[in-house]
């Protein structure tokens, strides 16, 4: 079955991804975006330049009739963005922004059903201090007391949408992402993540050197390979599940074993050298029970396969691009 599907934020790193695989099925696909990715060229069959902060512009982007819509626009970036508290007001003021806009495009245009990408971050730091058994069910979220406003503003939008459904008829269906990467992802200019930057940084040493890593590198994460983020979100925005679900890895390790992890697919000795900078919570995984019940289907890819692709692409891209 061919569906007109839209993707906001579709020139982002997962939205680009998302558009690419949606259009290999078939689909015909609407993108929208502040920018293109700078990485590849899109596959949608239209993409629009929109900033979605406006709501003209986000009503202009919402011109058709669409099946499904994923929503993936935000004010995003790694630690080094979204934990330093430098930020917050810009993150929280458009975030949300977009987010409104949208919930009142998709009743206008009764938009067939919403995808909306939450996050990890909107668990409570209570559970995360322990990095070998951080708690991150979904009915944890509860009191809520997310460690950064990023979060607080995922949790606002993951009950706007919510709320719109259940007052309006909407069918939204929510995930929250853990820690997703692979090729085509930021790797350099302080909106990377910690598996692009750790590439980034063993790419560039030569063997022997010492790299730098945020914190005592013990904090604890678990990372997604995108291929899997796309699979759990198709498989969710076409699902009747309509509370939030973990799309995340339970293959949980320590920033340090992420560094000795890349240091061996790259065949270099490095040693670390742990400075202070932002880590986030002290550790975080995805629980993946309740995916596991209600899709019938759970992330199962090894990181080390999903870090030998992205760190040949990273590799490819440290050696192509002047710093
Ligand atoms: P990304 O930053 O690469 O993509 C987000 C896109 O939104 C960008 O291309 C950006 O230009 C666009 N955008 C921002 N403001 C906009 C505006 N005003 N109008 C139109 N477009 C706008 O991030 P990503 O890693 O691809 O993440 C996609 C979604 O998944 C985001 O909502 C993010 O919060 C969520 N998420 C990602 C991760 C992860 O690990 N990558 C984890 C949890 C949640």
């Amino acid at each position: 079955m061919t569906r007109k599907i839209l993707v906001l934020g579709a020139g982002g790193f997962i939205g680009a991804h998302l558009v690419r695989r949606l259009a290999n099925e078939g689909n015909e696909v609407h993108g929208a975006d502040l920018k293109r990715s700078e990485f590849s060229a899109s596959a949608a069959y239209r993409f629009m330049i929109a900033d979605l902060r406006d709501p003209l512009a986000c009503a202009e982007v919402f011109d058709r009739g669409y099946d499904e819509v994923y929503q993936l626009a935000a004010d995003m970036g790694g630690a080094g963005y979204i934990f330093t508290g430098e930020n917050d007001a810009q993150i929280m003021r458009n975030s949300a922004a977009i987010n409104l806009n949208v919930v009142a495009a998709c009743e206008r245009t009764r938009a067939g059903r919403l995808f909306y990408s939450s996050s990890a971050c909107i668990y409570p730091a209570r559970n995360q201090v322990d990095p070998d058994h951080p708690d991150c069910s979904e009915d944890s979220a509860y009191p809520a007391a997310p460690d950064s406003e990023y979060g607080w503003e995922k949790l606002f939008s993951e009950r706007l949408y919510l709320a719109q459904a259940r007052n309006h008829g909407m069918l939204a269906r929510i995930a929250r992402f853990h820690n997703v990467f692979g090729p085509e992802g930021a790797w350099r200019g302080g909106r990377e993540k910690a598996p692009a930057a750790i590439c980034r940084k063993v790419a560039e040493a030569r063997d022997g050197d010492e790299i730098e890593v945020w914190g005592d590198g013990e904090q604890t994460r678990s990372f997604l390979y995108v291929d899997e983020c796309l699979e759990g979100s198709i498989r969710l925005a076409r699902s009747d599940v309509t509370s939030p679900v973990n799309v995340g890895s339970d293959e949980m390790v320590s920033i340090n074993q992420l560094v000795d992890m890349v240091a061996a697919i790259a065949g270099k000795r490095l040693s670390k050298r742990h400075i202070s900078g932002p880590t986030g919570v002290r550790g975080r995984s995805s629980d993946n029970r309740f995916i596991e019940h209600s899709l019938g289907w759970r992330p199962s890819m090894p990181l080390r396969a999903g870090l030998e692709k992205t760190y040949g692409w990273i590799e490819s891209q440290a050696h192509a691009v002047p710093a």
